[in-house]
């Protein structure tokens, strides 16, 4: 099959790549076209998932297809924009029609639980890897950044915290599970759902938003950075799962929660005013607050900083 096969039939031909609102040209000329209804501005956001560093070579295609296109569009949610549609670069060792054809579902599936199409990408040979570039709409001037945090400002997440880390034993096969913790580990693992909804509903709310991709302290550091402040996050009040909690116990899932990556749950800032009109309308769990001065510190219930020095995962460590 050669390359231009290869995209009619797997990519050109999915249910995903059937335009939608804003596409004004999908698939199969130069650049695809997207419109902007005026006032709005475009959000831009790449991630590339690399075998064995971002997920196991051998795994279920169509798992990997809801994964990849769920991280980069959870990127779309930490900014508070409005999904369009994302492109897609592949670079594959061999043409497997059918882990193409379950790639390719696994990525429309989760395309249309987010509302978004496919509109063009890049196909090529080498080791497996992933990239995906998701374009977004967001009001101008109204997109969440990680630097409005103000002090008196309480740090909030949108989920429970630490399933996908808790589920990398039982991904790369290291562990075993009952299925009835495997199942909702696994689940946030392979199709965590960016938090769309939140993130556009924080607009004109928050004063800071990320989404936690390389674990909660280490995120929440990001934020006390570009925002210039110093976030206290409380342990006893971080969500976690009762899944997470049986399958690892308590410390580990501590751990997990609080450095562990892959979470895509939304971490973001907010004056206590916001907090009551939002609270009872979206997935609000208070988790500590802003403070003056800087870095990010873990308190236990009787306040004593408890810190841990490994705060999250990180491709490059910075040099000391
Ligand atoms: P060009 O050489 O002009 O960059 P290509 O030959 O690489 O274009 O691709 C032809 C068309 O197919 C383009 O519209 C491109 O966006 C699309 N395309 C290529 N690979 C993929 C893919 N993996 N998924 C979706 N669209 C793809
Ligand atoms: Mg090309």
């Amino acid at each position: 099959m050669g390359e231009f096969e290869l995209i009619n039939r797997f990519f050109a031909a999915a249910s995903c790549a059937q335009g939608g609102e804003g596409v004004v040209l999908g698939i199969g000329d130069d650049c695809a076209l997207l419109s902007l209804f005026p006032g709005e501005q475009m959000a831009v956001s790449t991630d590339t998932l690399v075998a064995g560093v971002h997920f196991p070579a051998v795994c279920d295609p169509c798992l990997l297809g809801q994964r990849s296109l769920a991280v980069a569009a959870s990127d779309l949610a930490a900014m508070g924009a409005k999904p369009i549609g994302f492109t897609l670069a592949l670079t594959l060792p061999d043409v497997g029609p059918d882990w193409l054809a379950a790639f390719a579902e696994g990525l429309s599936r989760m395309a249309h639980r987010c509302g978004m199409s496919l509109i063009g990408g890049d196909t090529t040979r080498g080791p497996l890897s992933i990239t995906v570039t998701v374009f977004g709409s967001v009001p101008a001037g109204q997109a969440l950044r990680r630097s409005g945090a103000r002090p008196g400002d309480v740090l909030c997440v949108g989920a429970a915290l630490g399933n996908a880390a808790g589920a990398l034993p039982l991904v790369l096969g290291e562990r075993v599970a009952p299925v009835e913790l495997a199942a909702p580990l696994l689940g946030h693992y392979w199709s965590p759902m960016p938090q769309l909804e939140l993130g556009q509903l924080l607009r004109g709310h928050a004063t800071a938003a990320l989404d936690i991709s390389d674990g909660l302290l280490a995120d929440c550091g990001h934020i006390a950075k570009a925002s210039g402040v110093a976030i206290e996050v409380n342990l006893e009040q971080v969500p976690m799962s009762s899944a997470l909690q049986a399958f690892l116990g308590q410390d580990a899932a501590r751990r997990a929660a609080l450095t562990g990556g892959d979470d895509y749950v939304l971490a973001f800032t907010l004056p206590p005013e916001a907090l009551s009109s939002l609270q009872g309308r979206v997935a609000v769990h208070v988790i500590g607050r802003v403070l003056e001065g800087e870095g990010v510190t873990l308190r236990d219930p009787q306040g004593r900083d408890i810190t841990p020095v490994q705060r999250g995962y990180q491709h490059f460590r910075e040099t000391p």
